[in-house]
């Protein structure tokens, strides 16, 4: 099967957050089973910078709005195998950023992405590989599938669309007069396709003309339907529901497995967890930290926004010197809870440490050097660092949403009693159940064979991208069947 896969990020060219992971390591496992997938994505100055230079293998010409452009198409490979496209435009894509800078979004991020789907569709018309499926991912792409029911070339007839939504709070919302840029006919800006709210909204059309819709979890697809966390999509998601799928994302076990982490002082693995020990002992001595090995550890890998549940922490971070237990924090984000949580650890030195800034090397010492690992979201769409955790035998304390909630299973008796539980899971998005939550794991602790049996149940769980692989194949082979189908 032929499925080109589109993303505006992808590791380790480019990358702002988990799309880009996703994007690295889904095509090369999609490759593994067979299929021949192509991947086409951005020629950022950050790719250039990574020192990712390719060579230019053709060029597409594009009249946006009468003016004629060329963007140049180069050629590399993804680790893993599978070959990439970059789409070169440096007016676009030579910026520092990917999509903004000093927190501002680049005024003319319309035009750069209308711009890249366009090329990606010029050039595979130009290629000689028609894909029989396009799997577009987040607003950067939601124009593909659009274009491809309202073109008139018989070609994108054959040409299935799969829209993955990664994070529904990204939408790419813009002013009305931009509408005339996307060279589409005027009736279709309207509320049934692009029209939100007086203004454009690429995602909401992007749903609206794919073939087939996922996300990255079970629980968000279904979550995303309702109003709590629809981002005001939810009715346009639910009219589409029997063609809305969950797939929870797959970690990549060659970056992020204690029996290979490069990064670590010692290597671990479930059959010898002594290295595990060492590891939290460095990162104690790191982090200065009191060097205790018997003092419960909890630690928090995040971006420091209201999404990931930062509040709660900062509501709760003096109860954890109280209770006897340390805490780690590595993030960077809104500066309110960077200082929130700067003074914690202030006031509590030996006790509550906490790092500022992005640390590849210090976020995998948390992960295997803490005994458990807080992610007490709001929302979350997948998560990640709850699937590294589990691998790292570092025990998540979880809200009960999204892949969250499809990942970790709470330590009830019951649970317990059936090999099943792997972590503490809370409901309620209050300080009170998120504490309760870190109570009953320090509980757990202080007995031995509770806490080894979560540990390795835990370790030996299988969330490897070749699992998901299968499924997306599933979901292309439904795309293709779809072929043809214009909406109502
Ligand atoms: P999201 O994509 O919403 O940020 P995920 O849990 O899906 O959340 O992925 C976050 C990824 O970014 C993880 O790999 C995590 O380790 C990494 N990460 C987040 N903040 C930092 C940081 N300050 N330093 C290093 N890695 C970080």
């Amino acid at each position: 099967m032929r499925v080109l896969f589109v993303s505006s990020e992808v590791a380790p060219f480019s990358k702002t957050g988990g799309l880009a992971d996703v994007s690295g390591a889904l095509p090369a496992a999609l490759s593994r089973r067979g299929l021949d997938v192509r991947v086409m994505t951005p020629f950022y100055r950050a790719v250039v910078q990574g020192g990712w230079a390719s060579a230019a293998c053709g060029e597409v010409t594009l009249d946006p709005g009468g003016s004629v452009q060329t963007a140049r198409i180069r050629e590399g490979t993804l680790p893993g195998g599978p070959p990439v496209w970059f789409v070169d435009h440096p007016p676009s894509f030579d910026r520092p950023g990917l999509y903004g800078e000093g927190g501002q979004d680049y005024p003319d991020n319309l035009e750069r992405f209308a711009l890249f789907c366009r090329a990606v569709l010029a050039w595979v018309q130009a290629a000689d590989w028609v894909p029989e499926v396009i799997h577009c991912n987040d607003w950067q792409t939601a124009l593909l599938p659009v274009y491809l029911r309202t073109s008139a070339e018989p070609l994108w007839s054959r040409v299935g669309s799969l829209l993955t939504v990664h994070n529904l709070a990204y939408q790419g919302v813009f002013p009305p007069e931009k509408y005339a840029l996307l060279g589409l006919p005027q009736d279709l800006y309207s509320p049934r396709y692009f029209e939100f709210w007086g203004r454009v909204n690429l995602l909401k059309a992007g749903l609206v003309f794919a073939d087939i819709l996922s996300t990255v979890s079970e629980t968000y697809a279904r979550e995303i339907q309702t109003p709590e966390l629809g981002c005001g999509l939810e009715s346009v998601l639910r009219e589409r529901a029997a063609d809305l799928y969950g797939i929870l994302n797959g970690v990549d076990y060659t970056v992020w497995d204690p029996r290979n982490d490069t990064y670590l002082p010692v290597r671990y693995g479930p059959d010898d967890l002594s290295g595990k020990a060492t590891c939290k002992a460095a990162l104690q001595e790191e982090v200065g930290l009191h060097r205790t090995p018997s003092v419960p550890l909890f630690g928090m890998v995040s971006r420091l926004v209201e999404q990931k549940g930062v509040d709660l922490v900062v509501a709760c971070v003096d109860h954890f010197p109280a209770a006897g237990a340390q805490l780690v924090v590595l993030g960077t984000g809104d500066p309110r809870y960077e200082a929130e949580l700067q003074n914690a650890g202030r006031r509590h030195p030996g006790w509550v440490a906490v790092r500022i800034g992005f640390d590849e090397r210090l976020a995998h010492w948390i992960e295997a050097g803490c005994d458990a690992f807080l992610m007490p979201s709001r929302y979350e769409p997948s998560g990640l660092n709850q699937l590294y955790s589990l691998r790292y035998g570092t025990v998540p304390v979880v809200r009960r949403t999204g892949g969250l909630a499809d990942s970790v299973v709470d330590a009830t008796p019951e649970a317990l009693e059936r090999g099943e539980a792997n972590g503490f899971v809370f409901e309620e998005y209050t300080p009170g159940a998120f504490w309760g939550a870190v109570q009953r794991a320090l509980a757990a602790y202080q007995h031995r064979s509770t806490w080894e049996k979560l540990v390795r149940t835990g370790m030996s769980a299988d969330f490897s991208w070749d699992r998901a692989a299968g499924r997306y194949v599933d979901l292309y082979r439904l795309a293709r069947r779809r072929r043809g189908a214009v909406p109502s």
